[in-house]
């Protein structure tokens, strides 16, 4: 029996316990959204209000003077991010969405060349990287029906890698994929589908949003030609927060699809020539001017991750969620919801994910009950116990609540609806 001392125990024996303090938490409850947006952090606002502080005593020299100059900032916070996905310096920049950093990645790397026309992703992605590759497909005046090839998935949650390398056929230019997926938070092989379609002459690329700041990555050494993620979700750097974008050092020196001036070799910039000098690193892929102070939380944000590691977040992250899924079935709640998440460790992100009919008013009655919970049309519950500010306590609470909720019924008072944003 997984009983609540057994999960203060846990807690007391967590090395990563101490970090809850520096975070924020909404009104003392229990937050497991973190995988849509996370927290902010006390070092993560200190960082913003230090930018303002500089803005409020430099004025334009906080470009290049103050405690972070602007001019270098996006490449600075790409090189702290770098370790999280396993890059080499000048690999990574924070810059853009992942909408728009999918753009550039697009527009870049998507050529068109006698054959090879088409462009693969799965029937299960996050709808903006479809309409992304859609478009970028009609820019190119190709086809947008013939040349979208869509994995197709066997249980309408997850995907076998071996399937999607069946369809990595000879007239595929492009994949691009999720290292997780955002429903089933199903962790896809990212070396093996990498070394395949390499052998296939395909360029490979991945939606990171998932994964960044939850789970380790080798992308420089498994080759991965490009990534894109956003830093609002597991990485805390706040509503709307820059994202980034990671190119393999052997693409450098390509010329960016969509150029612009913040992307020039920084010597050059303001020498205002009409002729584009781009920058050899990844910072080549920037367009306009970075948006500072929408980037300045994540200076502090990554503090943090630098102190833990990727590795130890990994290891308690993993952990939470084993405990959550064995709480779970303790309490026959298996029975009542059907886990589409994979279990093994190797295959499963951040979060754990429950079907349920009634999961739009199951998500209300959790949040009457201090649990925010995120719930995904049409009947998913995503929860993701975060490493850095979830407890073992939190996890144990949050399953007796929903089992309250399941017994007593208590979400039949509200409709089963989803929000405007959910
Ligand atoms: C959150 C998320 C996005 C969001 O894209 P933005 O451009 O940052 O709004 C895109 N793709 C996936 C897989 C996501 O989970």
């Amino acid at each position: 029996m997984l009983g609540l001392e057994y999960a203060k125990q846990l807690d007391q024996k967590d090395p990563l316990a101490s970090y809850k303090a520096e975070f924020y938490l909404p009104s003392d409850g229990i937050y497991l959204d973190g995988n849509s947006l996370g927290l902010l952090s006390k070092r993560a606002e200190q960082a913003l209000l230090q930018s303002l502080e500089d803005w409020k005593k430099n004025g334009i020299d906080g470009w290049t003077e103050g405690a972070e100059p602007w001019f270098y900032f996006s490449e600075k916070l790409g090189k702290m991010s770098a370790p999280l996905i396993g890059a080499k310096e000048g690999e990574v920049v924070v810059t853009g969405s992942i909408s728009v950093n999918l753009h550039q990645m697009l527009s870049t790397f998507y050529k068109p060349d006698g054959k090879r026309t088409k462009i693969l992703a799965d029937e299960l992605a996050f709808p903006t990287d479809i309409y992304a590759v859609k478009s970028q497909l009609a820019l190119k005046g190709m086809d947008t029906q013939e040349n979208l090839k869509l994995i197709k998935s066997k249980d309408g949650h997850t995907l076998d890698e071996d399937d999607i390398i069946t369809e990595m056929t000879s007239d595929v230019a492009l994949i691009l994929l999720p290292s997780v997926l955002y429903r089933s938070g199903q962790l896809l092989d990212m070396k093996k589908l990498t070394a395949a379609a390499h052998e296939r002459g395909i360029i490979i690329g991945f939606d990171l949003a998932h994964s960044m700041g939850a789970v380790p990555h080798e992308l420089h050494d498994w080759g991965v030609d490009f990534a894109v993620w956003c830093n609002y979700k597991y990485l805390n750097n706040g509503p709307g927060g820059v994202g980034g974008l990671f190119v393999h050092q052997k693409h450098f020196g390509k010329a960016p699809g969509l150029a612009g001036w913040f992307g020039s070799d920084k010597n050059k910039q303001f020498d205002m020539e009409h002729q584009f000098s781009p920058s050899e690193h990844a910072g080549a892929y920037q367009i306009g001017t970075p948006h500072v102070l929408s980037a300045a939380p994540l200076l502090g944000s990554l503090s943090l991750f630098e102190e833990v590691g990727i590795k130890a977040i990994r290891e308690k992250s993993l952990a939470l969620t084993q405990f959550l899924m064995e709480l779970l079935e303790q309490e026959k709640l298996h029975e009542v919801f059907t886990m589409i998440n994979p279990k093994e460790n190797e295959r499963r992100g951040g979060h754990v994910a429950l079907q349920h009919e009634e999961a739009a008013r199951i998500c209300k009655a959790l949040k009457e009950n201090k649990i925010i919970p995120d719930f995904r049309s049409p009947n998913i519950i995503r929860l993701a116990p975060i490493a850095f500010y979830t407890s073992y306590e939190d996890v144990w609470k949050f399953v007796q609540t929903l089992k309250k909720i399941m017994d007593e019924k208590t979400y039949e008072k509200f409709e089963n609806t989803r929000n405007v944003v959910a």
